[in-house]
């Protein structure tokens, strides 16, 4: 059905003005209010009940489908995080979160017109929730046909409530999340924003579990270097395929006076499931280096914008006067899957024993480049190395942009055990 066609059937039913049903159906729709919520909306609106009294149905969260189009939950808040989001020029500010009864979790979003208070930790009942597909996933969308009603009930819930996290458990999608953190490091970035240039904050935080990189879209003063900060209400993306922490105009942020510390270490993970995460910002790795990739070794770059250079080709802007460089792409095998390395030129200046001025004196006298790549791989292939960095896995595959390259001096027969236990725990 198009939208015309929901109009005459609305307009018809309720016997109200076309126009006035098209504008307000379009309105919602816009606004990513699914097609039945809004109808739904709009014969309430208009008084029509909506189906002769006859509401949703209530259902316990794991019962909750895609399928369904509107349904009643009785469910305690776990967390409440605002955003604000841009429409038709207007800025509109919602809540998202999640909610869990005795059968499971569920994401939701509030639009403006939800007239309810979403404390976490108390129990609610919502009448009329929308629901929606996110992500493959069911989500409850709370409008301005959906019921709030407090309810004086315990909830034996399987879930943490009010969104206190570790670093290392932060998932894209997560909102209302509480984090004690130390800041690592911290920026000023001027972006394009919505209202024309603006400063944010960028950098790294870190706790007891891990680090992350964060972005302060509206710039706390209480965020630099060497603070310990608790931060409320952030929400969690996907940046380079590992989660990042965003701080918006509504997180608060209040210095600790305990300072948080910050694990030294990466976690280390079997190459296998550091891919299978999809991205980790600070992992360790070790393995096997089994080849060295075309392109690692004397390279050159764009000097627009740093690409390396084919045949004085840049992808993005033609024939340039490249700059030389040196890098390396090898390949780590720890046993259960692979993943390409990327040495900058100080890892390789380190492992290929020289620097630029000795890559080219070299490549000069065999009046081959890759010669540079050939000792490279001479010195590294069949060696087992433990590698630190920050690994994105994307259509290009699992890339890990490398911190720390050294050879592994562990007994590989105590690593074998130590491989075991980890399988076996
Ligand atoms: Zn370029």
């Amino acid at each position: 059905m198009s939208l015309e066609d929901h109009v005459e059937e609305l307009a018809s039913d309720l016997d109200v003005n076309k126009e006035e049903v098209k504008r307000d159906l379009e309105n919602l729709v816009n606004y990513s209010v699914p097609m039945d919520e809004a109808k739904q909306s709009l014969r309430r609106k208009y008084g029509d009940g909506g189906g002769g009294g006859s509401g949703p149905s209530s259902k316990a969260i794991d019962e909750v489908s895609t399928d369904d189009s509107n349904v009643t939950v009785t469910a305690v808040v776990l967390t409440s995080g605002r955003r604000s989001i841009q429409y038709n020029g207007d800025e509109h500010v919602i809540r998202e979160g999640e909610l869990a009864d005795e059968t499971g979790a569920i994401s939701y979003t509030a639009w403006d017109g939800f007239e309810g208070d979403l404390n976490p930790g108390q129990t609610v009942q919502f009448g009329n929730a929308g629901v929606r597909e996110w992500d493959g996933k069911p989500e409850l969308n709370l409008g301005e046909s959906t019921d709030a009603t407090a309810v004086d009930e315990t909830l034996d819930i399987d879930a943490a409530v009010g969104g206190e996290a570790d670093l290392r458990d932060l998932e894209p999608g997560d909102r209302g999340i509480t984090v004690d953190v130390q800041v690592l490091e911290c920026e000023t970035k001027t972006i394009d924003g919505r209202n024309g240039e603006t400063d944010i904050l960028s950098g790294v935080l870190g706790d007891e579990t891990g680090r992350l990189p964060f972005t302060d879209w509206e710039p706390h003063a209480e965020i630099e270097v060497g603070a310990s900060v608790r931060i409320e209400e952030t929400f969690v993306r996907e940046f380079r395929g590992a989660p990042s922490v965003n701080i918006s105009e509504f997180s608060a942020v209040t210095p600790l006076s305990e300072r948080i510390s910050v694990a030294e270490d990466a976690p280390r993970m079997s190459v296998e499931d550091a891919v299978e995460s999809g991205g980790q910002f600070d992992v360790e790795l070790v393995g096997n280096v089994i080849q060295i990739r075309d392109g690692s070794g004397l390279i050159e770059r764009c000097p627009e914008c740093g690409r390396v250079v084919q045949s004085g080709q840049c992808r993005s802007h033609g024939a340039v006067e490249g700059e030389d460089d040196l890098r390396t792409k090898a390949i780590l095998d720890d046993g259960t899957a692979t993943v390409t390395l990327i040495l900058d030129d100080d890892l390789t200046t380190e492992i290929y024993g020289g620097g630029l001025a000795e890559a080219r004196e070299h490549a000069r006298d065999a009046m081959d480049k890759s010669v540079v790549a050939d000792r490279i791989a001479e010195r590294v292939v069949g060696r087992e190395y433990v590698v630190r960095g920050s690994l994105s896995v994307d259509e290009y595959g699992a890339n890990l942009n490398a911190s720390e390259f050294e050879e592994s001096t562990a007994d590989p027969a105590e690593r074998a055990k130590a491989l075991l236990s980890e399988v076996e725990a």
